[in-house]
This record gives structure tokens, sequence and C-alpha cells, in this order.
């Protein structure tokens, strides 16, 4: 897909998808659209279910999310929420009453862009579909896996190198449109000048390092950026369908630094130092009062 730009302020995107060297359909998809106040939403899903089943959960997902984004201009985060439950009743429906598409069901995830704003941008994700940020070089993870073999990394129970060959690996703990509820998480996260955003499914994060990731998000240009990420994940396999959204912040981008981190997950560690300072002060305090005064 060609790389769209917003005359209002000059945000690159750009999409590519592949079906991978292994799968005989892509059941992946992807959408990069504008609202008529000049708003941005780039979304990639990643269908599943026998037949076309798959194709069409992640296809009708990011259609109406589209759809609907045209005429948006209000709250980014009450927005994205409806538009993810909308698209999991959508799902849900034509999945019960259509003969075939039974059961079927789709990740996504979506970045929404608001030039009235441009300190923030706001991320929705159901799934393990994937968000990203490269900001000064360093490359974060936005989002958390709704997925049982993240899950239990997080617990320790299961290391990421059992969990990337697990035989539950693909479980989800939340999808669009296999029940007819679905929780939907959104966050915002900060943007600043040269900031690299990537969307991805898990054929591109299962298949390319973090390391690979930052390279091609720091050096290239959305397009070429995209495309890139995808026939280097058909080089290492290419077991599934990839697919991979870039967007480019106008500005200076910085070169990729060391290893990749959590988004948030310094701020976690600043708070358990606290909290271990915090601790530390008040037993020496009880300790002064019960022996050293006495
Ligand atoms: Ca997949």
């Amino acid at each position: 897909m060609a790389p769209s730009r917003s005359d209002s302020w000059q945000l690159v995107t750009a999409c590519a998808t592949d079906v991978g060297q292994v799968r005989k359909s892509n059941q992946d998809a992807a959408g990069e659209f504008e609202s008529a106040s000049g708003c941005r939403l780039v979304v990639v899903a990643d269908g599943m279910g026998g037949h076309a089943g798959g194709e069409v959960a992640s296809r009708t997902c990011v259609e109406h999310m589209g759809e609907l984004f045209r005429s948006f201009g209000g709250n980014p985060e009450a927005f994205l929420r409806r538009a993810l439950q909308e698209a999991n009743d959508l799902v849900f429906r034509l999945g019960v009453e259509t003969p075939g598409l039974r059961g079927m069901g789709t990740t996504a995830v979506a970045i929404l862009f608001d030039p009235a704003r441009r300190d923030r941008a706001w991320v929705a994700h159901v799934g393990d579909s994937r968000a990203y940020r490269l900001h000064r070089g360093q490359l974060a993870r936005i989002t958390d896996d709704h997925s049982w073999v993240f899950e239990e990394v997080q617990k320790k129970r299961l290391t990421p190198e059992e969990a990337e060959v697990h035989p539950r690996r693909n479980a989800l703990l939340r999808s669009i449109g296999v029940d007819f509820r679905v929780e939907v998480e959104v966050q915002s996260v900060s943007v600043a000048g040269g900031d690299r955003f990537m969307l991805c499914s898990d054929g591109l994060w299962g298949e390319v390092d973090d390391s690979d990731i930052a390279s091609a998000l720091a050096e290239k240009e959305p397009e070429p950026g995209a495309q890139s990420l995808v026939d280097l994940a058909n080089l290492n396999g290419g077991r599934d369908n990839v697919t991979v959204a870039c967007v480019a912040v106008p500005g200076a981008v910085a070169a990729p630094t060391d290893g990749p981190t959590r988004l948030r997950a310094p701020d976690r560690w600043t708070l358990r130092i606290a909290a271990a300072v915090l601790a530390g002060v008040v037993l020496v305090g009880l300790a002064w009062i019960a022996f050293g005064s006495g």
C-alpha cells in the first residue's frame, strides 16, 4: 500500500502484509484511515478460524473500524473501545449466523493520532497482535499480549524460551468475535518528534528480533520499513501470516541504542525502588524508637 500523508500533520503511515512461507491463505488484515477532522487510525488484525473464517473476521474488524472512523471527532479512548466492541458484535453475529464461519475470531491492535493533541497517541488491543514505539533509539513494546503463554511468563511459570515452543502458544485469553462480550484494553502513550510506531501480527514478532525491528524503524521510511520487516520474517521462516504497519512522526529519528524495554517498565521499577527506600526509612525509624531512645 502507498504511504499516505496528512497535510495538517506530516504523519506518514504504511502497511505491508504477506501470507508467509507455510500457510495457504493470509488471514491477517491491515488498514490506514483518516477521519474528516484529520485524525489518523492504523489497525492490524490477525484472524483465526477454519476455511474462510479468519479472513472474514480480520477484514470485517478492520473495515468496520475504518468506516466508523470517517466521522470520528471526540474522545479517542471512548472511540477505540466502542469501535472494537462493535466489531466484536459484528464478527460474533456473522459467525453465529453464517454456516462455515462459526467460531471465527480475530485479534486487533489499533493506534489513533489526533493533530490537535500531537503529544499523545491512543493504542487499543485485544489478543496478541502488538504495538511498539521507537523513541530516541530505544524500542519498547507498548502492549501486553492477551495470551496464555504471556501470562505464564509474567507469573514466571514459563521462561520466554519455553513460551516460544509451548503447544499452547497460540491460545488467546481475549479475541474479537468469539464471545458476545469482549474486554478492550486502551492506553495513551506519549509522542515526540522523530518517534516511530509499529503495529504487527505475531507472524512478525515471532520471527524477527527486537534489534532488527529497531533498525528497520530507525533506518527506513514507513513503506520500505514495513516491507523489509515482512521480508525478514519470511527469510527467518515465515511460519505464519505476517503483517506490519509503520507510522513515522515528523522529526529527526535517533539511531537504535541498547536492548528493548517494556514501555512502562521504568515507571514500575521507580515505584518499587521508592517503596523499598520508604520501607527502609520506616524500619530505621521504628528501630530507633524501640532501641535508640531507651
Ligand atoms: Ca498469526
